[in-house]
């Protein structure tokens, strides 16, 4: 350990530099491989369009870690690994874990398409395997997505305490939508609404098939409910959108494969 103020003037060299530094922003349409992402220096990447699907799970906090640890750890293991496979399955180009949670960036124009697909089936999944799968505690998510401009570079300390930083809006305004969320909830922001409403996406993303819980197909209807967010301070926009289906049994291999395809 140093003295304090040894400390303090060792920083004080390196807080000057960062502030004379004149910063180098990069644009890229993808996130490189972890090795190559900037850690040290001036130079940031920025991608135009990064769209952040941010998933908690509900109830953590009532989980009785002390009480019951093999069944706590079996809930943790259960949720996240399920997470990030779902994640992964649907091009997510990074995954951050967060204890009973986390999120994955997805990067280009129809990200928001992507991260939308991911949230539904890992729901569907939350909702069908795993909300029955612990006797003493259901299993389940509250999500939420934005997409917006971003920054993003390593921070933190060479070797191994520095982690990708993401500065700009969407991944702290999808952690917020997720908390906004209710159980098996999806709440998206307005600017992933305009995504979706697209007319070449909305017949799959906006609409629903008409399918009733008995399997007779009805009407196609909004699977949507606006939001006022206005009184929120904490959002940039003033709607937000959230929606509680998941994948239909009979439609929602088809729905999925489609957006992917339009997306991609
Ligand atoms: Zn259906």
């Amino acid at each position: 350990m140093k003295p304090p103020y040894d400390f303090l003037n060792e920083r004080k060299k390196e807080i000057d530099c960062v502030i004379n530094e004149d910063i180098v922003i990069e644009n890229r349409s993808s996130i490189p491989d972890w090795d190559t992402i900037p850690l040290e220096g001036k130079k940031w990447l920025q991608a135009e369009s990064l769209a952040c699907v941010y998933i908690d799970m509900v109830n953590s906090t009532k989980l009785q870690v002390n009480k019951h640890p093999k069944t706590a750890a079996k809930v943790y293991q259960l949720f996240i690994e399920n997470m990030v496979q779902a994640l992964q399955d649907y091009e997510c180009e990074f995954i951050d874990i967060k204890g009973d949670g986390g999120f994955g960036i997805f990067i280009g124009t129809h990200a928001s398409i992507k991260a939308l697909c991911a949230a539904v089936t890992f729901k569907t999944l939350c909702y069908e395997l795993l909300s029955t799968a612990i006797k003493d505690f259901k299993i389940s998510a509250h999500i939420g997505i934005d997409e917006k401009q971003s920054l993003f570079k390593r921070i933190g300390l060479r070797g191994d305490w520095h982690n990708v930083v993401w500065a700009g809006k969407p991944v702290n305004m999808a952690a917020k939508l997720s908390a906004l969320a209710e159980e098996q909830q999806i709440a998206i922001s307005s600017r992933v609404f305009e995504k979706i409403i697209q007319p070449r996406f909305n017949k799959y993303a906006y609409l629903s098939c008409g399918c009733t819980a008995d399997g007779v197909s009805g009407k196609s209807t909004s699977l949507w409910t606006e939001l006022n967010v206005t009184g929120k301070g904490y959002f940039d926009f003033d709607k937000a959108y959230t929606c509680k289906s998941n994948w239909c049994k009979i439609h929602g291999n088809d729905y999925c494969e489609k957006l992917m395809k339009e997306a991609t």
